[in-house]
């Protein structure tokens, strides 16, 4: 029997929806090897009911999104966030646990109270609720989706790199960026699985894959330190992307250096 999949938009650019849509030689098959009941951008007769697997994009950013997100839980058997907001909270967490959410809020929206909903600071799937696998990426790769999307519809674990994009970046023989260059480059925290894009076109990784587990963010923070960065700048930099994790990771850092 096919497996039953959903397909699911929460806050973010939905580029993971529209990698999926935009990989037109794979579509029919994907289409075809699972039942595919939900998938608003790309279908309209959606159904709500038991799911094998869920993939779902973007972060949490509303008191209807944090409902909606249990909902799809407790019918769902295997739960997969995809893309950097769902993985980690995305761009719009990376002031998470700053304690200043109210004060940015007013900063752009003044004292109007918004009424449709209530919002909260951004935060990624795993904040709410209990997820299986993560596809990282900003957006996903769809070489990677559809690995993990083969594997799962043929009830098999998929194993995603677990080590950082300078590895990626060694296989592809390029001149280091952070050491031969001086150049604030992310490889050696952020996770591997983008085929070290940028680095391949001389572009220091700003770390859109999320932070790799086990980052040694103490050291390259002080690589950084000693090449003459500031550490507003780097605390910055790991912030982008790190969202939820980086919150953590860069606590000691904010009391020992800023
Ligand atoms: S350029 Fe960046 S990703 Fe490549 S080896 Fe150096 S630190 Fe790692
Ligand atoms: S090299 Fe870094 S910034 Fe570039 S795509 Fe890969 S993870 Fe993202």
């Amino acid at each position: 029997m096919k497996k039953k999949i959903g397909i699911y938009g929460f806050t973010g650019c939905a580029g993971d929806q529209l990698t999926i849509i935009h990989s037109e030689d794979k579509l029919l098959t994907f289409f075809d090897k699972a039942e595919i009941v939900s998938f608003s951008m790309a279908k309209s007769n959606n159904k709500e009911c038991e799911l094998d697997i869920a993939f779902i994009e973007g972060s949490i950013t509303t008191e209807e999104q944090r409902k909606r997100i249990i909902e799809i839980r407790e019918r769902t058997n295997i739960l997969v966030p995809m893309g950097a907001c769902a993985c980690f909270g995305g761009i719009q967490s990376m002031k998470l646990g700053d304690g200043k959410y109210k004060e940015r809020y007013e900063k752009v929206y003044g004292k109007k109270k918004i009424t449709i909903d209530t919002t909260f600071e951004s935060q990624p799937i795993n904040a709410f609720v209990k997820v299986d696998f993560c596809i990282p990426g900003c957006p996903i790769s769809a070489r990677q989706f559809f690995s993990v999307f083969t594997k799962l519809i043929n009830d098999f674990r998929p194993v995603l790199y677990s080590f950082p994009v300078c590895t990626e970046c060694k296989w592809h023989e390029n001149l280091c960026l952070l050491i031969e260059k001086n150049l604030p480059c992310l490889g050696p925290i952020t996770r591997a699985g983008c085929g070290a894009i940028c680095l391949d076109h001389s572009i220091p990784c700003v770390g859109c894959w999320g932070p790799v587990d086990e980052a040694n963010v103490a050291y390259e923070f002080k690589l950084l330190i000693e090449q003459g960065f500031s550490p507003e700048a780097i605390i910055k930099k790991f912030r982008m992307f790190g969202g939820k994790v980086s919150q953590k990771l860069v606590k000691n850092l904010i009391g020992k250096y800023v």
